[in-house]
């Protein structure tokens, strides 16, 4: 089903979280702090990592930014009530979700599979191998992103929501369509991830950020049509 890593340091939520997901399937590795992940992360291979963001030592932040360097494995963020500003640096240091303590088991059982079904691979669901515009290619076959002749990494978050739009040519995706796809169903009323997500998108497209279009309290749209020098 999944190998999954757990950094925590509070033992009766990391114990409580292991033997639930044990339970249903999960292969969990336990760690109770930033060093104990990074080693075990250089062992293993993961499929999702359920990340606190008070650690002891090295912050949880610091072991997102550091899994994000060399892997872009499913990060989901496990935030306490008083850590807020802290879920948005995780999220923009490449988390892909984050769940508040304390949170109800059914509920992350939820955000699990719902990550885990995001991290496969997204298709084209046009019939098309790659998507170019003005100097942007996206090749589903390879998953690969290219700026110009630069590849650029993205995480399979802001993979699959441009995905999402490259399957709708010059269409304005709506934020619950977007939210539901990429997310999951129970993320239709999330709006401030778009924002986070799509501006880390576009952050990446460089000189092409704007062939992602905003539609103010609409949705997005990838513009297929700009010339590259528009
Ligand atoms: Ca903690």
């Amino acid at each position: 089903m999944g190998n999954i890593l757990i950094v925590e340091d509070d033992d009766n939520i990391r114990k409580l979280v292991t033997v639930n997901l044990s339970k249903r399937g999960y292969d969990v590795f336990e760690s109770g702090d930033g060093n104990q992940a990074m080693s075990l992360f250089r062992q293993k291979t993961f499929d999702l990592v359920l990340l606190d963001l008070g650690l002891p030592g090295m912050s949880g932040v610091d072991v997102c930014i550091w899994i994000r360097a060399r892997s872009d494995v499913p990060i989901i963020v496990l935030s306490g009530m008083r850590d807020e500003e802290l879920k948005v640096t995780a999220l923009d240091a490449g988390a892909d979700d984050y769940i508040t303590k304390p949170f109800g088991h059914e509920e992350l059982l939820a955000r699990v599979r719902a990550v885990l079904r995001r991290a496969t691979p997204h298709t084209s669901e046009l019939g098309r191998e790659k998507v170019q515009i003005a100097g942007l290619t996206i090749d589903f076959e390879t998953r690969r992103v290219r700026v110009g002749d630069e590849d650029i990494s993205l995480t399979k978050t802001e993979y699959a929501l441009l995905v999402e739009l490259a399957n709708h040519p010059d269409a304005v995706v709506d934020h619950n369509t977007l939210l539901g796809r990429v997310w999951g169903p129970q993320y239709r009323d999330a709006n401030h991830y778009l924002h986070i997500y799509l501006g880390r998108v576009r952050k990446k497209l460089g000189v092409h950020g704007d062939l992602l279009e905003t539609i103010p309290g609409v949705g997005y749209r990838l513009q297929f049509n700009k010339k590259a020098d528009s």
